[in-house]
């Protein structure tokens, strides 16, 4: 048995009941010593429940890689364990959809390309991805780089795959236009999905809150954007009509980060007033091809946390960033993941000479909701992922591959070679290197 792979530290709050006392635990991936924090153990047996049977007594029967949903059953009273997961952007190239044609049935077929990692996001309690594209609908020709416009049908494979929502604030939004726009949000819906980041009228809300495991949570997504000359805001250049402007989340990073904060912060009051006791923000910033953040996007994040918000995941360099976990108001700890890198796309070795843009990741958050109303993460990891793409039948055939479970048993994984083994194992080694082991334990 190989040993278990998945980056992760994780801090035991042992219940109230037993009073305070912490102890953690950490595993991380081939052969790479990492330092524990303060009374770590590292490396449990393959197959071991990561966590303490206290905790979460079904997670040795999930396996190292899949967190249970029902663990926050099963926690110690006095406070509700969620956990979510959240994967990069689904980039869709025009390789990525003509790889999706079905012949036999006339339509495009994408679960194949998310089959791999379905169960690892149907495992979260809410999952999300970036929708890095648009479905424009009918008159619109699909397409890829720079305006790019997808098949409805990637929708229902991104709620087959265990997808609960897809952020839309980014610099994509308008590739299709006002149409495209509103297409896209109906087409989303359609397939049950939840499309943060943007509305379809100004009487929704600016975020989304859900009732998770009867804690209130809000999902905030924001992009960054241009600042047009009549005033409005623009999306790679493209203009989102004066109409619409509060029906994209948008900042302007060149107006400063407190300016965007604010704006951010805006939407965490309404949340807040509505009864939201934990804020998932996700922010689609930084400079492409960049494996740190800038000045602006540490600036930003250092605000919202101030602000109170919960933990920020971050998209849109291509790349995969680096994270941090920043101290909060009353001693909390905020979970950052700068940027996840593409989900799927057609960025790889070969076609941009950046092996980087074919790593990607499921970031992990454990949120614990305290019988108090607090709501803070107290454990945040990682999957790493890879995107496989082969030639056959005079097309690309793209799959995205978890790559711990991948490495750890290559037997069910075939269709890959001893070649792509090792890119995968490259992958892991990068992103370890990286992002340590994010400690949320108290200073
Ligand atoms: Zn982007």
């Amino acid at each position: 048995m190989k040993k278990l792979y998945r980056s992760k530290i994780l801090l035991l709050l042992l219940g109230l009941l037993l009073g305070a006392a912490l102890a953690a635990c950490a595993a991380t991936g081939p052969g790479a010593a990492v330092p524990g924090s303060p009374g770590t153990a590292v490396q449990p047996p393959a197959g071991a429940a990561e966590e303490t049977p206290e905790q979460n007594p079904d997670s040795a029967a999930s396996g190292p890689a899949a967190p249970d949903p029902e663990a926050g059953t099963a926690a110690p009273p006095g406070y509700t364990e969620i956990t979510l997961a959240a994967a990069g952007d689904v980039l869709v190239h025009n390789t990525i959809y003509l790889g999706a044609w079905d012949a036999a049935a006339g339509s495009y077929d994408f679960r194949p390309q998310y089959r791999s990692v379905a169960p690892l996001l149907s495992s979260a309690d809410f999952a999300v991805v970036d929708l890095e594209t648009t479905m424009g609908g009918p008159g619109f020709s699909y397409s890829g780089y720079p305006c790019f416009n997808s098949p409805d049908e990637l929708a229902a494979a991104l709620k087959d795959a265990g997808i609960d929502a897809v952020t839309a604030a980014n610099n994509h939004r308008m590739d299709t236009g006002r149409k495209g726009f509103f297409h896209t949000i109906e087409t989303a819906r359609a397939s049950g999905l939840e499309i943060l980041g943007v509305r379809a009228a100004e009487t929704e809300l600016p975020c989304y809150i859900r009732d998770i495991k009867g804690v209130r949570l809000a999902f905030i997504n924001f992009s960054y954007c241009g600042r047009s000359v009549d005033g409005g805001k623009n999306f790679n250049g493209l203009p989102l009509p004066l109409d619409m402007t509060n029906l994209v989340n948008g900042f302007v990073p060149e107006e400063g980060a407190a300016a965007a904060a604010a704006e951010i912060g805006a939407v965490v009051d309404r949340a807040r007033e509505l009864g939201a006791r934990g804020f998932i923000v996700f922010l689609h910033w930084g400079y492409e091809y960049q494996r740190q953040p800038n000045d602006f996007q540490r600036e930003l994040a250092r605000l919202l946390v101030e602000q109170g918000v919960t933990a920020i995941i971050g998209g849109h360099p291509h790349v995969i960033q680096s994270a941090e976990v920043l101290p909060g108001p009353a001693g909390v700890r905020v979970p950052v993941f700068y940027s996840l890198g593409n989900f799927i796309s057609d960025q790889r070795l070969e076609t941009l000479d950046n092996i980087h843009t074919e790593q990607g990741m499921i970031a992990w958050l454990k949120l614990r909701g305290y019988a108090d109303g607090r709501v803070e993460a107290a454990e945040a990891w990682y999957d790493p992922t890879w995107v496989m793409k082969h030639y056959e039948g005079g097309r690309s055939v793209y799959a995205i591959i978890p790559s711990l479970p991948a490495l750890a048993a290559p037997g069910d994984y075939p269709f890959l070679s001893a070649a792509e083994l090792e890119r995968i194992r490259t992958g892991v080694r990068q992103t370890e290197e990286l992002i340590p082991p994010l400690d949320l334990s108290p200073p």
